[in-house]
């Protein structure tokens, strides 16, 4: 036996303890230092493969027990092959799992905000070209979505209202979410919906009207404080959108979950601190589900398609564990700069994120935990993105850029989306990975990151520190909970 590829540890000082996780079977342990020095025995002189044998380590009878469950939470394997060949099977059954089908919805690439950061939006006469889904489009992408349904028998259907500006399109949002709720209860299948929104269309009527057809949470961006968000996310003419965004939040929060996400970048990060307080303070705070923050990536090459997104499109419903959540990790994925090697811009902006998520993590809200991150649906057959024109993406962050397209809601076949399916159908950018620990939780970073930044999808996009950093979070958080029992 051998210890796993995956197990990654962090010591707790003050408890002469150590932190253990595998995080491909997710176990975690708080062991003491004996156990984990035994582990490091048995990575120096493996034991063979089959019941643990007294021989070569010769463990007490103590030790045996602890061995045993090691073996069982998968901190021992047989032998490193063993590893990778379960990660590779796992990520092929998590590539073919129909249990859920996933749509993430354009409803237009219209934007009524004026985002410095991001290519769509009200700059320029982007509004008066960028699309939006018709309704003849809509019903050809209900019957698509009930054929998917019935060809793979899903138990549940996941829908995200996603744009530009979702809200901008509400009679699509709305017949898509009575026609395809009534579908799945006909089917008896569970459905979920959220939209990602700016927030500032947002109304109570609108979520009357659709929490009876699924819609579970809405995912809310504010960038910082309230000069600072007034800043970044303006309406054309300037004029701030933070107290009318605060406004809707109050009036919906009771009735739907909301979720507040933001993006940052070196010039606003110093501000979320006082936007947490400022939430904190807040009537509505004990409402709120999730608040998490990511960098801004602003692209590295001169030219890029016009239209790449650049906000957080999935998994507002994301939970932590698994089966791994699949959420996107920053405004355009998991994105930021290069590998480990990384910039100063990349090391800022990972160490950015462990502060604003322990500042998140103090005021009392719960945030993504920096660890369970992914793999994200890209690596999913049965996650799609479906642009206003009805053409098909693997991931929110390739929609609009038609090169990119892998198919389309009628059918249609040509070269370009054939080649571009095939392309999506094997990214595996772990590979280059060669036996990193953070593997089954990352899987090689967000590819549309790697695609702007590395100019391969293919290629790891790393960023490992922040990962270790979110580990030690994980594992003081851990060390905490245990507290109570102990003292018992
Ligand atoms: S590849 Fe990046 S943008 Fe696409 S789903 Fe994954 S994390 Fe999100
Ligand atoms: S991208 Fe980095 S952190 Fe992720 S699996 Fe590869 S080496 Fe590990």
């Amino acid at each position: 036996m051998q210890p796993s590829i995956f197990n990654v540890r962090v010591p707790i000082d003050d408890r002469d303890a150590v932190f253990l996780m595998n995080t491909f079977t997710d176990a975690q342990l708080i062991v003491s230092r004996d156990v984990s020095d035994l582990l490091d025995r048995i990575g120096r002189e493996p034991v063979e493969p089959g019941p643990i044998q007294p021989s070569p380590i010769e463990p007490s009878e103590e030790e045996r027990e602890a061995l045993q469950t090691l073996v069982e939470n998968g901190f021992l394997v047989e032998n490193r092959e063993t590893d990778r060949r379960n990660i590779e099977d796992f990520f092929t059954a998590f590539r073919s799992s129909s249990e859920q089908l996933r749509v993430t919805v354009l409803t237009t690439l219209q934007c009524n905000f004026a985002c410095d950061y991001c290519l769509q939006g009200d700059h320029g006469d982007w509004n008066k070209t960028a699309a939006k889904m018709s309704m003849e489009t809509a019903a050809k992408l209900a019957d698509w979505i009930e054929a998917r349904l019935d060809a793979l028998g899903s138990k549940s259907f996941a829908m995200t209202f996603f744009g530009g500006e979702p809200l901008l399109n509400m009679p699509v949002v709305y017949y898509l979410s009575e026609r395809l709720w009534d579908a799945c209860q006909a089917r008896g299948i569970s459905m979920y919906s959220s939209i990602v929104t700016n927030g500032l269309l947002l109304t109570p009527d609108m979520v009357d009207r659709l929490t009876p057809y699924g819609l579970g949470g809405v995912k809310i961006t504010l960038d910082g404080d309230r000069d600072t968000h007034n800043r970044m996310r303006p309406l054309r003419g300037g004029q701030g959108t933070f107290d009318k965004i605060l406004q809707n939040i109050r009036l919906i929060a009771h009735k739907v979950k909301v979720s507040i996400g933001g993006n940052f970048d070196e010039s606003s990060v110093d501000s979320y601190p006082a936007l947490i307080q400022y939430l904190r303070e807040q009537d509505f705070a004990d409402k709120l589900q999730k608040v998490s923050f990511k960098p801004i990536i602003r692209e590295q090459k001169p030219a890029q398609p016009k239209g790449f997104i650049a906000l957080t499109p999935v998994a507002a419903d994301g939970k932590p564990g698994k089966p791994l959540n699949g959420a996107c990790m920053s405004s355009a994925g998991s994105g930021v700069t290069s590998s480990a090697g990384g910039c100063d811009t990349c090391g800022f902006l990972d160490d950015k994120t462990s502060f604003l998520r322990e500042e998140t993590t103090r005021a009392g809200f719960k945030t993504v935990d920096g660890v369970h991150m992914g793999p994200c649906e890209i690596h999913k057959s049965h996650a799609h993105t479906v642009g206003p024109d009805g053409s098909l993406y693997a991931c929110p962050g390739f929609a609009t850029e038609l090169g990119q397209s892998v198919g389309h809601i009628d059918g249609r076949h040509d070269d370009l989306r054939t080649e571009a399916a095939k392309r999506f159908d094997k990214i595996t950018g772990w590979h280059e990975c060669k036996d990193c620990s953070f593997i089954p939780v990352c899987a090689g970073g967000c590819s549309a990151a790697a695609h702007v930044e590395l100019g391969d999808m293919n290629k790891p996009n790393c960023h490992k520190p922040a990962f270790e950093a979110g580990l030690v979070a994980l594992a003081h958080q851990a060390a905490r909970a245990l507290e109570p029992a102990m003292a018992g």
